[in-house]
């Protein structure tokens, strides 16, 4: 079977006025002059994507950071997966903990969520992971494993899928597992994607996220069935960002 090629995708949250453009336009160069072997994206807030996929085409993709499970209509506030794609997203991340949390988003609406995504031609980067709770609980394989079979499911594309491990502890707070406990959950979910997928299941990219940094994106994306990063601080700077992606050169 040919490698999966990895994914490197910033997560800019709700962070980046026009002004901050001008770190696309550092990325967009350094992209083009030192092309890293993986793909690259980044998933600025909604008011930016337009002005972003103008700017990174097409060295590097955009992603929303969320999207309706609805199509088009009265849903005030809210954006469907189709505009997300017309402003010239070609990613999603669905169901990210800060979203599970802040707006109660359950593994049901991350399914759903994922299948309008994917309905409207964008690929989902589903976001799974467990709480320091949990982890201590020693509950954090089942948990994962239970997101997984819940928020995905065999009618979604696998070729396009991406899911991404983000233990909840580890966002934003500089604390990363260590490279076996990375190993040890990548593995356990590559075992739940060939369960709802087949053979499929194999191919589908599971990047990690959480505090990756390029002093320890090296290590931490060398671990077994890691096929990226999702990276959430460090991708708001292009010399961060491109140092992480430079892990797979
Ligand atoms: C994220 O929120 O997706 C994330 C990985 O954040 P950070 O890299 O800042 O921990």
């Amino acid at each position: 079977m040919t490698a999966i090629r990895p994914l490197v995708a910033g997560n800019w949250k709700m962070n980046g006025l026009h002004a901050s453009l001008a770190e696309l336009d550092a990325m967009r160069a350094r992209a083009l002059a030192a092309p890293p072997a993986c793909d690259l994206a980044i998933c600025p807030p909604a008011t930016l994507i337009s002005a972003a996929a103008a700017i990174l085409a097409p060295a590097i993709a955009v992603g929303g950071q969320d999207c309706s499970e609805l199509p088009p209509g009265a849903h005030t506030g809210d954006l469907a997966a189709q505009q997300l794609r017309d402003a010239g997203a070609t990613f999603v991340i669905l169901g990210h903990s800060e979203r599970r949390a802040d707006h109660r988003e359950t593994d049901a609406l991350v399914l759903a969520k994922a299948r309008a995504a994917s309905a409207a031609g964008l690929a989902p980067i589903v976001c799974v992971g467990e709480t320091r709770a949990e982890r201590e609980a020693g509950r954090a394989l089942a948990v994962v494993g239970a997101q997984v079979a819940a928020s995905l499911a065999a009618d979604l594309d696998a070729a396009t899928l991406v899911v991404a491990y983000e233990p909840v502890w580890a966002i934003g707070t500089g604390l990363t597992p260590t490279v076996a406990d990375v190993a040890q959950m990548h593995v356990h979910i590559r075992a739940g994607l060939v369960e709802i997928f087949g053979a499929k299941g194999a191919g589908v990219r599971i990047l990690y996220g959480g505090s990756v940094k390029p002093q320890n994106a090296r290590e931490l994306l060398g671990a077994a069935e890691v096929g990226g990063a999702l990276v959430g601080g460090a991708s708001l700077k292009a010399a961060d960002f491109m140092a992480i992606a430079a892990a797979y050169s």
